[in-house]
Parts: structure tokens; sequence; C-alpha cells
């Protein structure tokens, strides 16, 4: 295609793109898409000028102030940012940087979380909050101050005395409240939003501020334009120090950086770190600190020329279902599967997704061959959150006859459940290699070298259908299966044969009881210190254990009166599968009470050092607060030492931490 004809297609596409996003709160394409259209059309007409379109969304910011508002022009125009997806990127910026302003020894910056809601300006006149405004296309946005007036983390007023100021910032729905609104709307019938950016436009962007105030919206203000001559500010860091004092709402996580490799680590350890906000982040913006550089630089048409955003890695991509299969897990729990067309997300290949369960597939009028936006967090397996477009003309419609597909035992219902369940526990050959699955992994009996394709074969060949039936293979029988060499075939042997004394809690853990997973075995094993006397227990004495209810007591009690596991539990014994007696004794349990957290890397893996928390009675926290009692600090710490610092919580390195734990003391 030559190059006028792509850039008039992109100029069309991305406009539309934008309408649908800033104007009707709806989604057509996936951020990463959209931003490598985008970056196409922006090459493109720097390469052909002259092809540039008037309405070229390139030079433009946002879209236009939408119906039902009155219009509010900004005092001072509001700009997006520029952007990548690469380290490499942001060096040769800061490069660009040193080089124009080679006179200055260094050049600070300050590195914050990139909040993904969207931004607002709010004008005080006297201290008084006047006019909140959505940012538009920029120069033009929408007067909302009545729902503005809603948000909590917005201040009315201000602490001190300014004549003016305008607080610029980001308006967001916290992930709880974004799954609590969902929820709702899915009760009552109504529509649910793709994300919680969506949920949050969705929600301040209504006519009735009644509702916006029902809807637990947040502020991070993140920068200020202060007119007030009375005070001096001279930059990004300080003015950040100055809305906090004024009643304004941080995001507690900046860090103000000596240079770019600061930043970098900055946003590899947000990379990770994300997944544990309770606020969708997309990436990091990079602002150079001082403000006599920033007015130095300017903006471009869109954009200031001092900061710049990271992207992290999407974490939603769109791609085709190429056709929905079922899965029946270790529990009988039955769960509708896309198989996707492969894409990449978050930095992996990812070509199947949860649909949760049937009504989900009728929720989101999912045919095969549409397509989807999916979405991947860590250590989460991928769902897929709304379709984006249904597939015209080879549009599948997904059909299921309600059988199991593995033992065609006709599902069951199971009362205040939304899934259908297999009640064929003891044969269905899917329940069956499920259980075996679990039982090997790593938080159970951790049995090296037995997979899920080990697994199959064996159960496929009628080799092994217990937990129990594992023990009783030979090095022989595992020589006869596909691909198992000799050397290999007596490694698993004797990986299986290893596992026989695991701990307590592993072993309760392995054994799969409903709602029993590794935290509830900890706080089991604890309690009970050796499996029998857990198995003798009635549900009452059961429930004395913190944090465990009746469900999961009802559970456990119900599995040792059940007779097939009464069956298993006798064979394992006789095979001489025995868990360890737990020694959790009061003068054994030397963080009892005392909470942590762990940032950077230390010389184990962070498992081994929360096993030794969790098992001297300590609590893992995963971010910092005046509650914390104690950081643990490896290499290349990520903010939560400089909010321990700014809390005043106890920092502690690695040798402290292993003194303490030794029931000594530290100074
Ligand atoms: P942006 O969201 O990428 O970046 C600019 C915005 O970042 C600012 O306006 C500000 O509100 C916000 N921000 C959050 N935290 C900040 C902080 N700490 N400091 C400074 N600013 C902060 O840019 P944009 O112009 O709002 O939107 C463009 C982006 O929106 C695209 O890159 C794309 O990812 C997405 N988009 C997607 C579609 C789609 O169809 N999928 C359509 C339009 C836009």
């Amino acid at each position: 295609m030559d190059a006028q004809k792509r850039i008039e297609e992109l100029t069309g596409l991305i406009n539309k793109y934008n309408k649908a996003y800033y104007e009707d709160n709806a989604l057509l394409i996936s951020d990463v898409e959209y931003d490598g259209l985008f970056k196409e059309l922006q090459e493109l007409e720097q390469k052909y000028p002259l092809f540039k379109r008037p309405d070229s969304p390139t030079t433009k910011v946002g879209s236009n102030a939408a119906r039902g508002f009155t219009e509010y022009r900004h005092k001072n125009r509001l700009y997006s940012l520029d952007n990548t997806y690469s380290y490499e990127d942001l060096e040769k910026w800061y490069e660009k940087i040193k080089n124009q302003f080679s006179d200055h020894p260094s050049i600070e910056l300050v590195a914050e979380l990139k909040i993904d809601g969207l931004a607002v300006s709010l004008t005080y006149e006297n201290s008084e909050l006047k006019i909140g405004a959505t940012r538009g296309d920029g120069v033009v946005g929408e007067n909302i101050t009545p729902n503005i007036k809603t948000i909590k983390t917005i201040p009315h007023k201000l602490k001190d005395k300014i004549t003016e100021i305008n607080a610029r910032g980001e308006i967001f729905m916290p992930k709880s409240a974004f799954e609590r609104l969902n929820e709702k709307q899915k009760k009552q019938g109504e529509k649910t939003f793709a994300n919680p950016r969506n949920a949050a436009s969705g929600s301040l962007r209504q006519l009735n501020p009644e509702i916006t105030a029902q809807r637990e919206l947040a502020m991070f203000t993140y920068a200020g334009i202060l007119e007030d001559k009375a005070y001096k500010i001279d930059s990004h860091s300080q003015m950040l120090e100055f809305l906090k004092k004024e009643g304004f709402n941080i995001n507690p996580e900046y860090k103000v950086c000596k240079n770019i490799e600061e930043a970098v680590e900055y946003c590899k350890y947000w990379d990770n770190e994300r997944y544990n906000l309770d606020y969708a982040t997309d990436g990091v913006v990079i602002k150079v600190n001082s403000f006599a550089l920033e007015n130095a630089m300017g903006y471009t048409s869109r954009a200031p020329r001092w900061a710049t955003a990271f992207k992290f890695p999407p974490e939603e991509v769109s791609t085709v279902v190429e056709d929905i299969e079922i899965n029946v897990g270790r529990t009988g729990a039955v769960t509708p599967v896309a198989k996707l067309k492969p894409v990449l997300v978050s930095g992996s290949t990812v070509s199947r997704a949860t649909l949760h369960n049937f009504d989900e597939i009728k929720r989101l009028k999912i045919n095969i061959g549409d397509t989807v936006l999916i979405k991947k967090a860590a250590e989460i397996i991928p769902k897929v959150i709304t379709v984006l477009e249904h597939a015209k003309e080879d549009a599948k419609e997904f059909k299921f006859d309600k059988k199991c597909p593995f033992c065609s035992t006709p599902l069951v219902e199971i009362e205040g459940e939304v899934n259908l369940y297999c009640p064929n526990t003891l044969h269905c050959p899917a329940q069956i290699k499920g259980r075996l699955e679990y039982w090997v992994s790593k938080d159970c009996m951790d049995i090296d070298g037995v997979g899920t394709n080990l697994i199959s074969q064996l159960v496929e060949r009628g080799m092994v259908e217990t937990p129990a039936d594992l023990y009783k293979i030979t090095s022989e029988d595992l020589l006869s299966l596909d691909l198992i060499a000799e050397k290999s075939a007596k490694s698993i042997y004797d990986a299986i044969q290893a596992s026989k004394n695991p701990t307590f809690p592993r072993f309760l853990n392995a054994l799969g009881i409903r709602h029993v997973g590794k935290e509830t075995s900890e706080l089991l094993a604890r309690k009970f210190k050796n499996f029998e006397s857990l198995k003798n227990a009635d549900e009452e004495t059961i429930m004395q254990v913190g944090g465990v209810g009746e469900k999961i007591s009802a559970a456990i009690t119900g599995f040792f009166n059940n007779e097939a596991s009464k069956k298993l539990l006798k064979e394992l014994k006789e095979l001489g599968i025995a868990p360890q007696e737990e020694v959790y004794d009061s003068s054994n349990a030397v963080f009892d009470g005392i909470s942590f957290v762990i940032t950077g890397t230390l010389s184990d893996t962070r498992d081994k050092f929360e096993t030794i928390i969790k098992n001297n009675g300590g609590k893992l926290l995963s971010a910092v607060s005046k509650k914390t009692d104690y950081v643990l600090v490896g290499e290349n710490p990520g903010s939560k030492v400089d909010k321990a610092r700014a809390l005043g919580v106890k920092i502690i390195n690695e040798d402290e931490f292993n003194r303490l734990a030794g029931g000594m003391e530290i100074n």
C-alpha cells in the first residue's frame, strides 16, 4: 500500500478508536495495538509530511468534550505523554537531555507510577475548590465540578492560604471497587465494565453526580501549577511534597532518581510489583525534576519534552477465539476455556484463557471466531474480559450438551455455586489426572520429573488411578512409557519414593480437600501438630483455628468420613507415606504476631524466606504500612524501602533476619 493511502487509513482508524475510547468508554482494540498504529502513523507523517491530514490524531490530545456537560476552557493546556515500551528508548531520551544541558553535572529525574485512569484538572481559588474538569482535547474539557466534589481523596479546601493553584492528577477506580461494581452490575443485569479505567471514566462522566458518589473513585494528584508567588517551588519533587502538605493524595511510590539507570530499575521493579497494588498502573512516568530545565525544554504539539512514559508489557491484548473447550478440574468443576490464536501477553505466549462458567459465555455473548480482549495478571490464568468484535461470516455458536467430555457423565449443579460439576469423582479421567497433577506439584508432595505428560500416560494406560498407585509403580513400568529412558525412569522412581515423608501441611494440601489450600493447611498444621489429631477432630474443634470457618471445617470432616478417602489414607499408610509431625511449639514461634514485607533479591528464593517467617508464626504482607514490623531488604530493593523509612518501619538485612529467626536480638 502506498504511504498516502496508509496515512489516510491510519488517521481514520485512530480517530475512530479515539472517539470510542474517550467519548463512549468503549474499547475497539487493545492499547498496545493502538500504540503500534499510532507510532506507525507518526513515523509515516514524519517521512511524508505532505500527506499528513488536517484531522491527524498525532498533533492532538484526547478528544472533544462530550455531550451533556458544559465546556471548560483550561487556563493552562493539558498534554498527553510520549511513550515507549523499550528501556533503550528511555536511555536515548535521557542522553538527548544530557547533551542539551551538557553544562549540568547531573540531571535528576522523578519516576512515578502511571496511573491508568483519566486526567483531570482542579482549580482552587483562595484555597477553595472552584472547578474540576476533564482533560478533553487539552484546551477545552468538560466541567464536572459536582462529580469531582463527590470524590473523597480530593480536598475541597486547602490547608494554607493560596490565591490560585491548578492541581492535576488521575482519577481512578481501585481494583477492589471495580470488582465490587462489576458484581453489582452483573446482579442487576446491567452492563459490566471492561477494566478499572473504563469504569472510572464511565463513573466520573455521569450527568447525575449521585451516581458518581456511589462509585468509590479516588485521585492521585501528580502535578501543580502554582500561581501564588508567595511560595517558591523549584522542582517536581518539591511540588509533590507541597501538594501532599496541602491535603492532596499523592502516590507514595514516587522516587527521585539520580540518573536514567535508577529510573529503569524502578520500571523493572514495578513491572513485577504492580500486581500487588489495588489500582491499575500501565507504566511509569519519568520526569525531569528541575522546573528550570522543564521550562527550558517545553512541549511538542501534544506532549512535554521533559517527561516520557515507559509502558509495561501489555496485560491486555486482543486475539481470536478459535474454539471453546471444556476443562474438568480435580474437584470435578467444569470450566469452559477459550482456545485462542496464540498471542504475546506480558511477555509470554497465551493460547488459552478461562471463561469461568457457562453464565459467563452467555453474558459475553461469545461465539467461536469472535475477536476478544484477554487479560493476564501475575500468576493468574489469562481470562477473556470482553468481546471486541463479533465474527461476521464464520461465527460458530458454542453448543454444549451438559455431559462431561471426558467420561460422558451428565453434569450436576451444586446449590449456591455457578459452576457445573462432573459427579463421577472416582473414575472421571480428567479428575484423576487433575488430582495427581496436584499431588506431585511444588506446594504439595513436590515430586520432580512427574509432569502432565507422564501422568496422562499413566492414567490412560490404567497404571495409576489414585496417588497411592503412584508409589506402586516400578522403574520397569516407567520404562514402558513413551519417551522415558532408563536413566530418567530410575530418577523418577527415586523421586516418587523420596517423597514419602512430606511435612504435615504439604501432605494435607496434597489431599486436595475442598477449600483447603496451602495457607489453610499451614494454619491447621500449626494447630493440630500431627495428622492423626486433625483426622480425629470434630467440626467445632477445627473451627477454633483462626481463619477456618464452617465451610472449611465441614469439608474437612466430610473428607475424613468419606469411604474413598478412608481407603486412600489406609493405602497410603500401608505404603509408608506418612507426614512428619510438625514442631510448632511456642518457643519455636519467634515471629509470633510479627509482620514482614520482603523487597529486593535475597541469597535464596523468596519462598524459602516466606516459609521461615510463616513456620515461625510470622505474617507476610505485600505492602508496607505503619503496622509492618520489619522490612527485609535484599539487593536492588524497590520503593518499599523508601516507604519504610518514611513511616519509620524497621529495615533489616538478611543477616539481621537470620539472627532474629535464631531467637537473637538485633539493634
Ligand atoms: P496516556 O494515557 O498514554 O498518557 C498521558 C496521561 O497519563 C496523562 O494525560 C495523565 O493523565 C496520565 N498519567 C497517569 N499517571 C501520571 C503521572 N504520574 N504523571 C503524569 N501523567 C500521568 O495518554 P493519553 O493521551 O491519555 O492516551 C493515549 C493512550 O491511551 C494510548 O497510548 C493508548 O494506550 C490509550 N488509547 C487506547 C485506545 C484504544 O482504542 N485502545 C484509544 C485511545 C487511546
